[in-house]
């Protein structure tokens, strides 16, 4: 829905092959259960390639291989034995030491960096450091799969080894080490089938409360923030939306030109910083062995509801991370349909705030009379969202006395609100 088709379609090879990250495979799946160009280039690229004779071809091959195998398994079987195991043996105990003994395929996330030329084999290695693990040394030649979403940055440019920006990947290593030579040091490296990049380093930085600064990564769709040779705290995404919905396309050209400026200009629903300090307090409790989850905060726009004069959008701003931990808060917007302006909410409503969540409560059975004072107390009209069948009023968590989770509550339009909104704003029922 919102990677590039550009992206998609240099990502489609690689998927097609089975070598991309998960999140790269499920970036594809997504957009092409979308995009019909980009389904009809994948259903082209998938087609079978008709060979001439494909049945003998194969038959062949096989009696061949077969045969082959038959005649020196014999003399190979127990001298081939001793040696497998015993290079197996090596090479898992290499491995259990180095990756806490993953299991195939291998692959990591983590921090490239430090290129070297090797003019004998002409390949490139780097300094990898795995995320939750050790530094590695890999190996990048012609033979690598590169794939980079930022023209900055180029595949040909990392197997030229002419990038000296750090860069966060995702890669898949043969399993077998190679043997670099370099000034006649022995270093054991791993050579890449594949490098995903994922983000870049920028020259910025931000300082936590402590003084520490924090390092800027850009992502395709995100920003990373991570201690300086360490974990990233937080990842925050580019705000999404407003999207092209039928009941704004139907306005006239500059009015929705309007809208959209309007969110082009939109302020960030939450506050970086705080963010930013937020996770860093998360992290210094973080008393587990294993990686700390980054926090996810992501901010999106949707058309919630229509009226007849208003178009209503709620704001939604998620925090999570792999530990799971949501936490939601959602604002609303409005506009007039005729101007593209935005609407002030209190001239939604004929009463004060007040009165109006008063009313809401009065004719509820969902709020025990003894709650009522408070969240009479903490309401504030941005805290309603409109959808076409009901309003619904969130109070952020900390906005309510001993509130541990958003708390939300819907409520019909019926006469507890009709009696003060006009019938211009009032929502079209679905
Ligand atoms: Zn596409």
């Amino acid at each position: 829905m919102k990677t590039p088709c550009s992206v998609i379609r240099d990502l489609l090879p690689l998927y097609q092959d089975g070598v991309c990250s998960p999140e790269s495979r499920q970036l594809v799946e997504e957009h092409l259960e979308e995009c019909e160009t980009c389904r009809a280039e994948w259903e082209r690229m998938s087609a079978p390639i008709p060979t001439a004779h494909p049945q003998v071809e194969e038959r062949t091959v096989a009696q061949a291989a077969s045969s082959a195998w038959k005649r020196g398994r014999q003399r190979a079987f127990r001298k081939g034995f001793v040696i497998a195991a015993v290079l197996a043996a090596v090479t898992c105990l290499c491995m259990a030491i180095l990756f806490f003994s993953q299991e195939p395929p291998f692959e990591f996330y983590g921090v490239l960096s430090d290129p070297t030329f090797h003019p004998n084999t002409g390949s490139v290695s780097f300094q990898l450091s795995v995320d939750d693990g050790y530094p590695v040394s890999i190996v990048v030649d012609e033979d690598t799969k590169v794939f980079s979403p930022f023209d900055a940055y180029p595949g040909q440019a990392l197997k030229d080894g002419s990038i000296s920006t750090p860069l966060r990947v995702f890669v898949q290593l043969d399993q077998a080490p190679v043997i670099l030579y370099e000034e006649e040091e022995e270093t054991t490296a791993y050579h890449a089938k594949l490098v995903e990049l994922t983000a870049y380093q920028t020259s910025d930085t931000l300082p936590l409360s402590d003084g520490t600064q924090v390092e800027v990564w850009q992502g395709t769709m995100e920003s990373l923030y991570a201690l300086p040779q360490g974990p990233v705290l937080l990842e925050v995404h580019d705000p999404v939306g407003p999207g092209q919905d039928e009941q704004l396309l139907q306005l006239p050209q500059e009015v929705q030109d309007r809208i959209l400026d309007y969110y082009t200009q939109f302020p960030l629903a939450y506050d970086l910083q705080s963010e930013l300090n937020r996770a860093y307090q998360l992290y210094l409790q973080w008393t587990s062995p294993h990686l700390f989850p980054a926090q996810v905060v992501r901010q999106e726009t949707t058309l919630s509801a229509c009226a007849p004069n208003v178009l209503y959008f709620a704001t939604t701003v998620d925090r999570y991370s792999e530990m799971g931990d949501l936490d939601q808060e959602t604002s609303c917007t409005a506009f007039y349909k005729d101007s593209g302006e935005p609407v002030d909410l209190q001239t939604l409503f004929t009463c004060t705030p007040k009165t109006l969540i008063q009313s809401l409560l009065d004719h509820s059975d969902l709020v025990l009379p003894e709650q009522q004072p408070e969240l009479v107390e903490a309401f504030r009209l941005d805290y309603l969202t409109f959808h076409p069948d009901r309003l619904l009023v969130t109070y952020p968590v900390g906005t309510l006395p001993s509130q541990e989770v958003v708390t939300g509550f819907y409520f019909p339009y019926d006469d507890a609100i009709l009696e003060y909104m006009p019938a211009w704003a009032v929502p079209y029922a679905p």
